[in-house]
């Protein structure tokens, strides 16, 4: 259970945050809102949920204190996570942000992430068949929150 955070903690945690060369980006047209990413993550309050409805639901990664440790993406059941260069998100203050603003920088360069994942970041994940294909999720409202990968 991360420790509980306040003022100083925090600050120490975007200081320690602000090294790290990956962040974790969410594609949400897949994500069930299962929480294992927040369960694993280190840092108190760095990954939060959105959305009771399960068609409507997903997290989002604080980026300003998100250590890149990978956790979340090894350990999501719904293979939802990928990390990305910070540079790419370094615009946004959550991943939330990075898949909604067309104009952020890691959609404007591909170039700057890995060249398996630059398909997930041309479009909008909810509409872009190559992110369902990249993610192997056809069907990303799926029951059951909890099955494995
Ligand atoms: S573990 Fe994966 S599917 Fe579950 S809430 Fe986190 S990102 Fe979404
Ligand atoms: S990479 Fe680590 S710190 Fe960042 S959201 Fe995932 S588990 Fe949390």
């Amino acid at each position: 259970m991360p420790a509980p955070q306040n003022d100083a903690r925090r600050a120490a945690l975007v200081k320690g945050a602000s090294k790290a060369k990956i962040k974790a980006l969410i594609n949400l047209s897949a994500c069930t809102g299962c929480e294992v990413c927040i369960a694993v993550c280190p840092v108190p309050q760095c990954i939060e949920k959105f959305g009771e409805d399960p068609s409507n639901t997903g997290v989002w990664v604080n980026y300003d204190i998100c250590i890149g440790c990978q956790l979340c993406a090894k350990d999501c059941p719904w293979d939802t996570i990928r990390m990305v260069p910070t540079p790419t998100v370094a615009m946004d203050q959550t991943s939330l942000d990075s898949q909604l603003n067309h104009e952020h920088a890691v959609f404007q360069k591909p170039e700057l992430v890995p060249e398996e994942i630059r398909g997930f970041l041309t479009k909008a994940p909810k509409t872009d068949p190559a992110v369902l294909e990249l993610f192997g999720k056809n069907n990303p409202i799926v029951p059951g929150p909890m099955s494995p990968k």
